[in-house]
C-alpha cells in the first residue's frame, strides 16, 4: 500500500528539565502532553530526555537533542531560582549572550504590582533571554522563548504544567504553523478485552507488516488491565485525507479481531454495556467479591447509568454471600467461595433480589494467599439473563500484584457480560 504523503515529517525531541523529575517525586506529564500535542500535529516525535537541574549535564542533552532534530522543545528551569539553569544552558548552546529585555522587565514587574505583592529583584533573572531569541508571552511570571540554534527550533517552556499547556497552544503551535511542514496525524483505536496481546499481534501481523513498509500509516498494540488496544495512525496533508487513510485500516482491524472487539477510540467495555442493556430495555445488578466494587464503579462511569444500573451488593466475606445475594450453604460447602457455581447463585441471587433483568457476579483469589484449592488469579465470573439462563467461567490470570489482580477481575467481568450480552442479542 503506496499511500499519497506530503512532504517528510519536521524530527522532534522533548527534553524535560528537573531534578524532582529525575529522582521520582514529581511524574513527567510534560512530555507526554506535549508528545501527543506535537504528534498531532504531523511531527515525528524521535525522542524523549529528562535532566536534573545541573547545568553540564543539561547542556550534553540538549547538544544531543539538536543533532538530527528540527524541533526541540525544553520544559521547566525557566524560573527565578538558582536551580532554574534553562537559559543559561541554552544560551551557552546557542554561544550568545543573555540580555535583559526592558519589556519583560516591564510585564514582571506589573504581574507583582497588580496582586499587590513584594517583588524580590531576582525574579527579573527571567527577563534575561539569549540574544536572538524571541519571547513567547508568558501566562505567569516566567516568558518562554524560541531560538534558532544551528538550523534547530529550540522552544523552551516553563515546567508549571497548566503554563506550559497554554503557552504551547498560544505561542507555539502558531509558531509550528507558520513554519511550515505540519500535517495531520489521525490516531484511532480498536479496543480488545478477552484475548491475548500476542494473540491480537499474531492476528494483524500481516497487515503490520503491510503498513510498516508505508512512511505515513503504522499499527502498534497496547495492553493494560486485560484491555489490549490497537492503535491506527495516519499522516497526510489534511485530517479529512488522514482520515480517508486511517478508515479502511480500522475496518480491516475489527475484521481480523472479531469478536474480541470492545469499540472503537474511547468506547470502553462500560459504554458497550450500556447500549446492550439500552436497546433490550434491560436493567442490570452486580454481585462483587474479588473487585469489592470495582465493576459498579467502571459501570457508573458511564452518564445516565441510572437508567439501566439497578445496583449491587460487595458480598465480599464468605458469610456475606448467602446474607446479602441468597447463595444457599450447600453451595458454598459444597463448591467453595471461589467457584462457578458460587458465582452463579450470587448473579441469580442479586438479580432477583434487586428484581432486575440481569445481573453479573464475579468472585476469584487476589491473593497473596490461595483460597482452598483455588490458586491466586482465578477468577469466575457468571451472567444472570432472563429466563434463568445463566452463563459461567474460569479464567485464570497469571501472577501480578493483588491490585492489579482486583482490576483485572473487573474486565475480565465486564467483558464476559459483554460478550453474553452479544451472544442473546445475537451479535
Ligand atoms: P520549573 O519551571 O522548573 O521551575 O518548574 C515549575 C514547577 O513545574 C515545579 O513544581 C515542577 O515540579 C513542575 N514541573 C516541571 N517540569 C515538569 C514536568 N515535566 N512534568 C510535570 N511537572 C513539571
Ligand atoms: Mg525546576
Amino acid at each position: 500500500m503506496q499511500l499519497p504523503d506530503g512532504a517528510a515529517a519536521l524530527r522532534a525531541q522533548i527534553v524535560a528539565v528537573g531534578t524532582e523529575l529525575v529522582t521520582g517525586d514529581t511524574v513527567d506529564t510534560n512530555s507526554a502532553w506535549l508528545a501527543g500535542r506535537l504528534t498531532d500535529l504531523g511531527i515525528d516525535v524521535r525522542g524523549h530526555a529528562t535532566v536534573g537541574d545541573h547545568e553540564h549535564e543539561l547542556l550534553t542533552v540538549l547538544r544531543a537533542a539538536t543533532t538530527g532534530s528540527d524541533v526541540v522543545v525544553v520544559t521547566g528551569g525557566l524560573g527565578p531560582t538558582p536551580d532554574d539553569l534553562t537559559r543559561f544552558a541554552v544560551a551557552r548552546l546557542a554561544g550568545v549572550a543573555l540580555e535583559r529585555r526592558p519589556a519583560l522587565v516591564d510585564d514582571i514587574r506589573a504581574y507583582f504590582a497588580d496582586r499587590g505583592r513584594e517583588m524580590a529583584e531576582t525574579n527579573l533573572v527571567q527577563a534575561d533571554l539569549p540574544a536572538g531569541a524571541q519571547v513567547i508571552d508568558p501566562v505567569g511570571t516566567a516568558p518562554g522563548f524560541v531560538l534558532r540554534v544551528a538550523g534547530v527550533l529550540l522552544v523552551c517552556l516553563p515546567g508549571v504544567p497548566a503554563e506550559m499547556r497554554q503557552m504551547t497552544e498560544r505561542g507555539v503551535v502558531p509558531l509550528l504553523r507558520r513554519h511550515g511542514g505540519l500535517s495531520a496525524t489521525v490516531r484511532r483505536t480498536v479496543r480488545t478485552a478477552g484475548i491475548a496481546e500476542s494473540t491480537v499481534a499474531e492476528r494483524c501481523a500481516e497487515l503490520f507488516a503491510r503498513l510498516s513498509r508505508t512512511n505515513n500509516t503504522q499499527l502498534a498494540f497496547y495492553s493494560s488491565r486485560g484491555e489490549t488496544r490497537v492503535r491506527v495512525t495516519a499522516r497526510a496533508r489534511d485530517e479529512p485525507a488522514a482520515h480517508a487513510l486511517t478508515d479502511p485500516i480500522v475496518a480491516e482491524v475489527v475484521q481480523l479481531l472479531g469478536a474480541a472487539v470492545v469499540g472503537l477510540d474511547d468506547e470502553g467495555v462500560e459504554s458497550v454495556i450500556a447500549r446492550q442493556l439500552q436497546q433490550r430495555g434491560w436493567t442490570l445488578a452486580v454481585a462483587e467479591s474479588i473487585t469489592g466494587g470495582g465493576v459498579g464503579a467502571r459501570l457508573v462511569s458511564v452518564p445516565g447509568a441510572s437508567e439501566w444500573f439497578a445496583g449491587g451488593v460487595i458480598a465480599y466475606a464468605t458469610a456475606s454471600k448467602p446474607t446479602l445475594a441468597g447463595v444457599p450453604e450447600r453451595v458454598l460447602a459444597e463448591h467453595g467461595p471461589v467457584s462457578e457455581e458460587t458465582a452463579a447463585a450470587l448473579a441469580t441471587g442479586v438479580r432477583d433480589r434487586l428484581d432486575a433483568d440481569a445481573a453479573l457476579a464475579v468472585v476469584g483469589v487476589a491473593g497473596p494467599t490461595t483460597q482452598g484449592r483455588r490458586r491466586v488469579g482465578t477468577v469466575c465470573p457468571a451472567v444472570a439473563l432472563p429466563a434463568d439462563v445463566v452463563r459461567t467461567r474460569t479464567v485464570r490470570l497469571s501472577p501480578r500484584s493483588r491490585q492489579d489482580l482486583q482490576q483485572f477481575s473487573a474486565s475480565v467481568a465486564l467483558d464476559y457480560l459483554r460478550r453474553c450480552l452479544a451472544a442473546v442479542q445475537g451479535g
